[in-house]
């Protein structure tokens, strides 16, 4: 008798040991390994990525297309299902799919979304939204009401606040006791409650145009908020604009935007060290320009790129884990498996 006490004692340690209480769902938009090596070289060698030691990859095409873009990767990321490109939140077959934030906002967990772009943008969108296409800025926005998220820090205010329908958003968010701000400095102040930061009235600028350290002082305000909550938390952190450099076939955009997004993940695994049940998970949702790197130099950190389309590319993306159960996000499977694997780790809907 003393003996199986004893094994169920031991097993139930080892089982609090691997179930994480919060997960750091980090994107890199448009960030496939090329960019990821692109910004390991410039920064002289080295990334804070390096020390990740769980590392897998996600397949990821959408249900239409070969090629996936942002809406249906998120999608998938979110709720799940393999979907259309341009899909919010919803199924192949135009149906509102639960999403991962909304599983956590129902059990009692904090949730966040934080990014560098439009916060109505397809990635963040695609775990609060519900929307037939990405487009839909307005009808996005007005989904934010309809969940109980924490803290969002991101750009495009005017689909809060200047609206075809002359609602304000951001005074119905008010009533609803959420700190209401638009700018990155005047966040300081805010250290409990619910936040939303737009600090651009549409996209944040880029790194190179001075938006300086938004996403790392982004990044730090959520966890210090979230992470208040007992019953954990789960947030998005996105890293928007590698993306748009490789649209725009501009490496050093995209080498600057990746550095940025890393400095973030530098930050996030250094909590999660300290913390020890925080699920760290970085990946992207496709790559961006097919590009290729055809020379480079380490100690100067100069890359010789080239890029093969303005669009995206349907190669597998990395995905890497670190805390309590990162071991399950090695090896090949699909984008949506994200989806249940983070699901299982918190152990959401099975309540
Ligand atoms: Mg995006
Ligand atoms: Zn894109």
């Amino acid at each position: 008798m003393k003996k199986i006490i004893l094994f169920c004692l031991v097993s139930l340690g080892a089982l609090a040991q691997n179930k994480p209480k919060n997960i750091i769902f980090l994107v890199g938009d448009g960030m496939g390994v090329s960019q990821i090596y692109a910004g390991l070289t410039a920064n002289k060698g080295h990334l804070n990525l390096e020390q990740f030691k769980v590392i897998g990859f996600h397949r990821n095409q959408a249900s239409d297309n070969y090629v996936t873009d942002s809406a249906a990767g998120a999608t998938a990321f979110a709720t799940g299902k393999q979907t259309y490109n341009g899909a919010i939140g919803l199924d192949s077959l135009k149906q509102p799919s639960i999403t991962i934030l909304e599983l956590a906002e129902q059990e009692g967990l904090s949730t966040g979304l934080i990014s560098t772009c439009d916060i109505t943008d397809a990635t963040p969108a695609s775990f609060i939204a519900h929307q037939l296409k990405r487009t839909m800025h307005e009808e996005i926005a007005k989904d934010f009401l309809h969940t109980d998220v924490d803290v969002v820090i991101g750009g495009g205010r005017k689909y809060f606040e200047i609206r075809q329908d002359k609602l304000n958003l951001l005074d119905t968010l008010r009533k609803k006791n959420y700190a209401v701000l638009g700018d990155i400095t005047s966040m300081e102040s805010i250290h409990q409650g619910k936040l939303i930061n737009l600090y651009a009235v549409e996209n944040p600028i880029k790194i190179s145009e001075g938006r300086g350290d938004a996403l790392l002082k982004s990044t730090q305000k959520a966890i210090e908020l979230l992470s208040q909550n007992k019953k954990g938390f789960f947030t998005l952190i996105e890293g928007s604009q590698i993306d748009w450099g490789g649209h725009a076939n501009d490496a050093p955009y995209a080498i600057a935007e990746m550095i940025d997004f890393d400095k973030s993940i530098g930050y996030v695994l250094e909590f999660a060290r300290k913390n020890k049940e925080t699920l760290v998970i970085v990946t992207a949702d496709h790559e961006t320009g097919g590009l290729a790197l055809i020379g480079g130099d380490m100690r100067t950190g100069e890359v010789k790129a080239a890029f093969t389309t303005k669009g995206h590319t349907g190669q597998m993306i990395p995905v890497f884990a670190y805390g309590p159960g990162a071991e399950n996000f090695s090896g090949i499977y699909h984008n949506y498996d994200l989806f249940t694997k983070m699901r299982e780790a918190l152990h959401l809907g099975q309540k």
